[in-house]
């Protein structure tokens, strides 16, 4: 319902290309260099890629752009594929690499040689740099564009052949060094570069430059529409250029959209990187960074993401994403799916006075209380328990309405109890606080004598599993600068705090991944790390509260 009102300006240019047949089939790609981890802004361009070819019953490429040897390596490979495969974006068929064409690329320069398009020049990058002018100033033509085809054939072919050194000279396009683009002006389409290659090894010691490649990459696998972001627009008419003189019959259509940014957040490769290699986090993974691997790590779902990536939408304009409107897309996700759980993060005991010693009751409780689906299950009472610290005050404040001495309290799906008196550290911190509970209130009981203000929640001493908890923080803060001064990340000493915490019996079987609320805490996930059944980590995926309203997204 909501799609059919408002279609994106892309999906509208293809259902004219359709109309028009143009193009018959709509087939879309996914295109990664692998020379990082994928971030939040890669889910954007897989979903937006995967999501098209479906809607038109078109195919969707996986296409490892891998025409750099330099930078590029295997366990980039295996970690975008993980990606992709958990963002449900199902490719068709094979996973291509654009090494694999490196024949076909070859053939297409030996064709534009031929048509008189192309040519071999001497000049190193600098003078090519110095030729080729800027916005305000024409070009001059290159010493050697008037080589005749045979000449340029030979030279072409001793290169491939490693007749020259690596930079001694390159196969460049022959266009319009007047050209206003000065994408035009004769670019560079292949270079001498003697590097190992993690697909074609020693084969090759030429490389195609990426926008020579790049459309001959979508041609050969017959792409209709080939998404990419907006700092590509001005590449555009080179992409044609390229598509038309190498006489492909399905010529492939570049559409630009806008990037996504999202605040607080850091998403440049450079940075990540600089922050693994000085191990300020743990790994591309690491639950503070937005790469899909830290998110999945952190406890986001693809369904989130997916949600997320719809209501950012698509559009032309930069601009960013607020990161609570993530964060209200996984609470959302995991607000009826998950169970609701009791966690003490910062305890303090309770003990309650008038009941029996070493006696241990279960009490039935719903897993969540707007999900019956999720059933029920027994948790401990007795008369030690873990309380949180916040819930109890020495000199509270009005309008407080959990523990103090002489106030009464819900224990949540429990009993009131009462505080009486307290103990504190030689610091003045509050140790233990003593009450005393009124055991015909017992939840479910329909006792209806008097009422209470509060409910907090707890965990039962004896049966209370200890783990560790970690909480976050946004890593760099948009309003207080992302960078400082100096151009290094102003980064937020406080993103990671660890914690142990005392958690219900059941928790102490969570496997990897799984999610929880912890009542009054936030949504918790399992870290797949460093897992094992002694060594339980819960990281905070989110707090409960929510700065986010989604009526003022605006489409
Ligand atoms: P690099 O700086 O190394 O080129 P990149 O993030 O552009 O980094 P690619 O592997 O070239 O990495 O990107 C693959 C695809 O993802 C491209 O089509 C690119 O346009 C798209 N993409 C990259 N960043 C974003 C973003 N923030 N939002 C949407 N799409 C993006
Ligand atoms: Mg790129």
């Amino acid at each position: 319902m909501e799609n059919e009102i408002s279609k994106n300006f892309i999906e509208l240019e293809i259902e004219n290309d359709l109309k028009n047949g143009r193009y018959k089939e709509i087939i879309t790609r996914f295109p990664p260099e692998p020379n990082g981890y994928l971030h939040i802004g890669h889910a954007k361009s897989i979903l937006l890629n995967y999501g098209l070819a479906k809607e038109y019953n078109g195919h969707f490429n996986l296409r490892f752009d891998d025409t750099n040897p330099t930078k590029e390596n295997e366990e980039f490979v295996k970690s975008i594929v993980e990606d992709v495969e958990w963002l449900e974006a199902k490719y068709e068929g094979e996973i291509h690499f654009a090494s694999n064409y490196f024949d076909k690329m070859y053939e297409c320069a030996v064709l534009l040689i031929k048509k008189g398009l192309a040519f071999v020049c001497d000049l190193n990058a600098d003078e090519i740099k110095n030729y080729k002018g800027d916005y305000n100033t024409k070009g001059t033509n290159s010493p050697y564009r008037e080589r005749t085809i045979e000449e340029n054939l030979l030279l072409f072919e001793n290169m491939k052949n490693g007749k020259y050194l690596d930079g001694e000279k390159v196969l460049r396009a022959k266009i319009d060094m007047a050209s206003p683009n000065i994408n035009m002006r004769d670019p560079v389409i292949y270079r001498i570069l003697r590097a190992y290659h993690h697909n074609t090894k020693d084969k090759w010691i030429i490389y195609p430059m990426y926008d020579f490649a790049h459309p001959i990459e979508d041609a050969i696998e017959h792409i209709s529409h080939s998404i990419c972001t907006l700092e590509f627009e001005d590449h555009r008419p080179f992409y044609e250029w390229v598509v038309n003189n190498c006489d492909f019959e399905i010529k492939p259509r570049q559409i630009e959209f806008s990037k996504l940014y999202l605040t607080n957040v850091i998403t440049g490769k450079r940075y990540i990187k600089e922050l693994v290699d000085k191990k300020i986090v743990d790994g591309w993974d690491d639950p503070r960074l937005v790469t899909i691997s830290a998110l999945r790590r952190r406890g986001y779902t693809s369904n989130s993401i997916k949600k997320f990536v719809e209501l950012a939408g698509v559009s032309k304009a930069n601009s960013s994403c607020d990161y609570s409107m993530l964060e209200y897309c996984i609470r959302e996700d995991l607000k009826l799916s998950s169970k609701r759980m009791m966690a003490i993060i910062d305890p303090i005991k309770l003990i309650i006075e008038n009941y029996e010693e070493n006696e241990i009751e279960e009490l039935e409780i719903p897993n969540n209380m707007e999900n019956e689906n999720l059933g029920k299950r027994t948790i401990k009472f007795g008369k030690e328990l873990w309380i949180e610290r916040e819930d109890f005050m020495i000199n509270p404040p009005p309008k407080y309405y959990r523990l103090f001495v002489g106030n009464e309290v819900r224990l949540m799906g429990a009993y009131f109890v009462k505080a009486t008196r307290y103990d504190t550290d030689d610091k003045g911190n509050v140790t233990t606080v003593y009450a005393t509970y009124d055991k015909k209130t017992k939840s479910g009981s329909g006792f209806n004598e008097r009422k209470v203000k509060g409910t907090i929640h707890f965990v039962e001493c004896t049966s209370a599993k200890e783990v560790q908890v970690n909480l976050y923080e946004n890593i760099v803060n948009e309003e207080k600068g992302k960078l400082n001064e100096d151009g290094t990340l102003n980064l937020n000493p406080n993103s990671l705090l660890v914690k142990k915490a005392f958690v219900e019996e059941a928790l102490g079987n969570a496997k990897p991944y799984e999610k929880f609320q912890f009542v009054r805490n936030g949504y918790f996930s399992v870290d797949p790390k460093n897992y094992s059944e002694k060594n339980i980590i819960f990281n905070r995926v989110v707090n409960l509260k929510s700065s986010f309203d989604p009526k003022k997204v605006e489409r």
